[in-house]
């Protein structure tokens, strides 16, 4: 095990709640106010030349059964023609979109999200992939980054085939555990070899890229068991890896009350079985990306992170830095590099506003230019664990430690704990800070310490 384990001393003082940013500014400081008009006015400002391609996360809630540890915005359901009206609506959706955006846009990432994309009947899937083709300038499979999450208990026949058709070469699955303890106290029971299965059927289709989802902190987690989920995951071999965490809010996810808190590991044990999960990973050859991703060398995160076109996004960390990255689907969340913007969470809200002709948009936020500044040094931080610190261009030059004054001495404490490091030309974040690299990159986030001692401050999920 690695030799720089953070002592009780830091973990009390870190192993606390903080921002994913998966975002700057973060969701939770999004307006609901935000003018509609505004907008559309910036989404059809995106097309001024050079108009950057597109990208597009699309949200199907709807899944088969509820796992007690979900954070997600879903619909468990049984009736399955529920999604035939979604995937209506959302049609409708698209076409309100690209009636505001240049028609020869191409379309380089899909993420079909969720939920449980593979939910849909076979009917609505050519629905939904008819629509896709019809709406968007797409590009081959090799030039493409289309990806989808899947549900492996809920896959018909014929479904992998479909997706990889229209040009799908990304799949990614959910796991969390296989010890059969672990899945009988999430809901979520998942024979090993119904996944295997799976993974072969789209090795076999040609996906070249499959992603696993684990998490840690699940409740009767150890490190023997989760030795032995980590041990026949590395035998599947899969291209992607993600180890997330578990966050424990039942007041917020009240699926989580059926989980009995007294089952999770403490947050000192929660942190060596990510220290020996990033150990096992690394020494089978994987490649630690950002918080919580690890991908084989050839895979196309790993390039992305070597060529620094590696993003964090809403669905953690994504190639293709630069997109407009669009959402359709209750709850999706777009990122105009301007703007951000998220459509209605729930269902009747998202529906009512699209049958009325309107783009379903909750609320927004346009970026001011202290925010593009903080964006990029916290999404440096979180996708590189470094940031230069050379005068600001966004700023006028102005030198980056007179703009950042306040933050130089927050980060004292954090020198002084041996998490970062302060160099002429850059701030590096060091191996044991890697582990609250969330806490480095608050500093920097000066509209959640605006908001800190308000009573309607955002709550965030514990780091460990
Ligand atoms: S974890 Fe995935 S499959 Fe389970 S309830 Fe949540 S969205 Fe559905």
């Amino acid at each position: 095990m690695s030799e720089s384990l953070p002592d009780a001393r830091l973990l009390a003082r870190y192993a606390t709640p903080a921002p994913r940013y998966t975002s700057y500014p973060t969701a939770p400081h999004f307006r609901p106010d935000f003018p509609a008009a505004r907008w559309e006015a910036l989404l059809e400002a995106t097309n001024t030349a050079p108009a950057p391609p597109l990208s597009l996360y699309l949200h199907l809630p709807f899944c088969r059964h509820l796992c007690f540890y979900c954070g997600c915005t879903k619909i468990v359901t049984a009736h399955r023609e529920q999604a035939d009206d979604y995937v209506a609506h959302l049609g409708r959706e698209l076409e309100l979109l690209t009636a505001r955006l240049d028609p020869g846009r191409p379309l380089v990432q899909l993420h079909l999200g969720g939920g449980t994309p593979t939910f849909l009947r076979a009917r609505a899937q050519e629905t939904l992939l008819g629509m896709l083709g019809r709406s968007f300038a797409t590009v081959s499979p090799e030039d493409a980054d289309y990806g989808l999450e899947a549900d492996p208990r809920d896959i018909a026949p014929g479904t992998l085939a479909r997706f990889h058709a229209f040009g799908f070469r990304r799949l990614s699955l959910g796991v969390q555990d296989l010890d059969p303890e672990v899945q009988a106290a999430i809901h979520r029971i998942q024979p090993e070899a119904l996944t295997r299965r799976v993974i072969d059927e789209a090795r076999g289709l040609g996906y070249r890229s499959v992603n696993i989802d684990l998490i840690v902190g699940l409740p009767h987690q150890n490190i023997r068991r989760f030795e032995k989920t980590l041990e026949t995951v590395l035998d599947w071999r899969p291209e992607r890896i993600a180890l997330f965490h578990y966050a424990h809010l039942p007041d917020l996810f009240p699926a989580q009350r059926a989980i009995d808190p007294r089952a999770l590991p403490e947050s000192a044990e929660k942190y060596l079985l990510q220290a020996r999960a990033i150990e096992k990973l690394t020494e089978a050859g994987y490649v630690h990306i950002g918080l919580d991703h690890f991908a084989l060398p050839g895979d196309e995160l790993v390039r992305a992170l070597e060529t620094g076109t590696l993003q964090r996004n809403f669905q953690g960390y994504s190639t293709r830095k630069g997109t407009t990255l669009l959402g359709a689907g209750m709850s999706a969340i777009a990122d105009l590099g301007t703007a951000y913007g998220q459509n209605e969470k729930d269902l009747e809200r998202w529906g009512a506003a699209l049958h009325a002709g309107r783009l379903p948009l909750a609320r927004g936020l346009e970026l001011d230019p202290d925010d593009r500044v903080r964006r990029r040094v916290i999404m440096e931080l979180m996708c590189a664990f470094t940031v230069g610190t050379p005068p600001l261009a966004e700023r006028g030059r102005v030198p980056f430690w007179e703009y950042f004054a306040t933050e130089r001495e927050a980060l004292a404490p954090l020198v002084n704990d041996g998490l970062v490091e302060i160099r002429p030309e850059a701030i590096r974040v060091t191996e044991i800070g890697r582990f609250f690299v969330r806490h480095v990159a608050r500093v920097f986030d000066a509209r959640d310490r605006s908001a800190r001692d308000e009573p309607s401050a955002p709550r965030y999920s514990r780091v460990l």
